[in-house]
């Protein structure tokens, strides 16, 4: 079964989110834990959080994403931003447990001149420092753009923060089609390439989501910018591809787009026509 959905405002609840995605023709989405930019979350409202489980397996919802503020910084060169960091990850990951099963994306960091080799030392530190035996949640390294300083933008810088984490089952990837081919990787032309270079480095088994967004920029330009699929570098085929794909087709599909919630709903009934 194809699981699709795109990113969702968290402001009203999950239930609030889990009709709102069947209302538009998917069944699985992604949310901000908190204000991107960080800030404090809410309280868990452990009715609702209980009212989703109930809803989502009822309906079909099999796995929901969340994802962290992308302003966290675990490889800062400010102890205290790297502390903050790590603090609202730990944070996240307790009230992920209210959502047991799910999965939990985040953008690796930015070393900020400090150099590649100290900023993945420093992810794989604050991870160590987080993640738990007993969490229920399975953390994702997204795949970057690699502007700016930021780590995690090639396969070999994301293998070896998952090499460095001790509990790695509780770790994954979450592919984001914009980011690789702004980094380079060319899923226009050559996805099983890419994908078997993905299977070398780090293993496919590691891929648990992919975000299907369409790219304003070329291949390797460095910039993450996202497009209406269809409307960029990518076009509709390639975003296709990726989902056929023998290797990606079990895993769940988020767009990312430049849409409101009526945008959302066209792309995700013209990718399930054509899927
Ligand atoms: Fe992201
Ligand atoms: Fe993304
Ligand atoms: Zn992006």
């Amino acid at each position: 079964m194809l699981k699709i959905g795109c990113h969702l405002s968290a402001s009203k609840g999950y239930l609030y989110m889990a009709r709102e995605i069947l209302s538009i023709g998917g069944n699985t989405f992604q949310f901000f834990t908190r204000n991107p930019r960080g800030g404090s979350a809410k309280p868990v409202d452990e009715a609702d959080a209980a009212s989703f489980r109930q809803f989502a397996g009822e309906n079909g919802i099999p796995v929901i994403l969340a994802h962290a503020p992308y302003t966290l910084n675990g490889c800062s060169a400010d102890p205290a931003i790297r502390d903050f960091a790590a603090r609202t990850m730990a944070d996240d990951l307790r009230r992920m447990e209210y959502v047991p099963g799910n999965l939990y994306n985040f953008h690796p960091g930015s070393h900020v001149g400090q150099g590649t080799e100290t900023g993945i030392a420093q992810i794989a530190e604050m991870l160590n420092g987080i993640l738990t035996e007993d969490m229920h949640t399975t953390v994702l390294l997204e795949t970057m753009a690699g502007k700016g300083s930021e780590v995690g933008c090639t396969f070999e810088e994301l293998r070896e923060i998952l090499d460095r984490v001790k509990l790695q089952d509780k770790m994954g990837v979450c592919m984001d089609t914009c980011h690789v081919n702004d980094a380079g990787y060319d899923i226009v032309h050559d996805l099983d390439g890419v994908l078997t270079t993905f299977d070398r480095v780090i293993g496919l088994e590691r891929l648990k989501a992919v975000h299907i967004n369409d790219s304003k920029n070329p291949l390797g330009a460095h910039k993450d910018r996202h497009e209406k699929i269809g409307e960029g570098t990518l076009g509709t085929e390639t975003i296709l591809r990726v989902m056929r794909h023998e290797a990606l087709r079990n895993l769940p599909f988020y767009l990312e787009t430049p849409n409101e919630l009526d945008g959302y709903e066209r792309e995700i009934r013209m990718l399930k026509e054509l899927y």
